[in-house]
């Protein structure tokens, strides 16, 4: 591999994998267990913006973030920390992704004016998973028995931020061996695409997760293997045979 080697052209690298962290929260188990169903899950670049959006179910686990909107957001994740000097990316859940911030904000702020004097819990009952609702509640410092009348206008913006805009500082991910799909591998730039074989060695030919290509999961690393696979067998056993005359 030479000069290239430990590049992320041929090192392996997992993709489709779930997400370790170190917030408090996540070492502290609060969440562990939890799903949050139909959020949309956005992995930011250090400006702020999304590089890439899924919006699927995902679960807060013992180590940090997991589910299928995680899985598939991951290899954004893994690349970005790849980058020097980056030890930390943000995932931001949005657990309302059909409603835009100011008009979720108008929706929850009519619940709590019509309540009054019911208790902020009880009032938002239903917005999100209770547990997840209580632990919002908390890092907003707004008392869960706090009757609605009394949550001030600043505390319910900061708690409807994070309902569309919850940040996770995420560290890295499980190892490979705990990974869907592995990127990274032999460029397909060194691949004759009809045979599957090296444009390098002579006689070498290659399939499957070996490759430096990758897809969501759903059937296309698997048709990928079997279609490679098949390629580089034939015109493998081709060349032996041609070898042998
Ligand atoms: C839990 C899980 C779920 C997945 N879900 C999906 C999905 O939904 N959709 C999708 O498209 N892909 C999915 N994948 C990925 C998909 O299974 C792989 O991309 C595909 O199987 C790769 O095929 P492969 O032949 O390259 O490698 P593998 O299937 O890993 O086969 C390699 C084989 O080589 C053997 N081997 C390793 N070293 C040696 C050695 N030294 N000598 C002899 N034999 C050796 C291994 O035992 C293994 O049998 C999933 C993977 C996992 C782990």
């Amino acid at each position: 591999m030479g000069k290239k080697s430990g590049t992320y052209r041929y090192r392996p690298l997992p993709t489709e994998v779930p997400l370790t962290s170190n917030e408090p929260f996540i070492q502290n188990k609060t969440l562990q267990g939890l799903s949050l169903r139909n959020v949309a899950v956005s992995v930011l670049n250090p400006k702020g913006k999304p590089i890439i959006t899924h919006r699927m179910d995902m679960i807060f686990t013992h180590f940090g973030l997991s589910g299928p909107a995680i899985l598939r957001s991951s290899q954004f994740v893994v690349k970005a920390l790849q980058k020097s000097g980056v030890n930390k990316v943000v995932v931001s859940i949005d657990s309302f992704p059909d409603k835009k911030e100011e008009a979720l904000f108008e929706h929850v702020k009519e619940m709590v004016r019509s309540a009054n004097k019911k208790a902020v819990k009880n009032v938002l009952k239903g917005l999100v998973p209770e547990r997840y609702l209580l632990f919002l509640l908390q890092k907003n410092n707004i008392d869960e028995d706090l009757p609605s009348a009394n949550l001030s206008h600043d505390k319910l913006r900061s708690f409807v931020k994070d309902l569309k805009r919850f940040e996770v500082r995420v560290n890295g991910t499980l190892p490979i061996e705990k990974a869907f799909v592995t990127g990274g591998g032999v460029s397909v730039k060194e691949i004759h695409p009809k045979e599957m074989s090296s444009k390098i060695v002579k006689g070498l030919y290659f399939c499957g997760e070996i490759l430096d290509i990758h897809g969501y999961t759903g059937g296309f690393n698997i048709t990928a293997a079997l279609v490679t696979g098949r390629l580089a067998g034939l015109n493998a056993g081709k060349e032996s045979k041609r070898n042998e005359e």
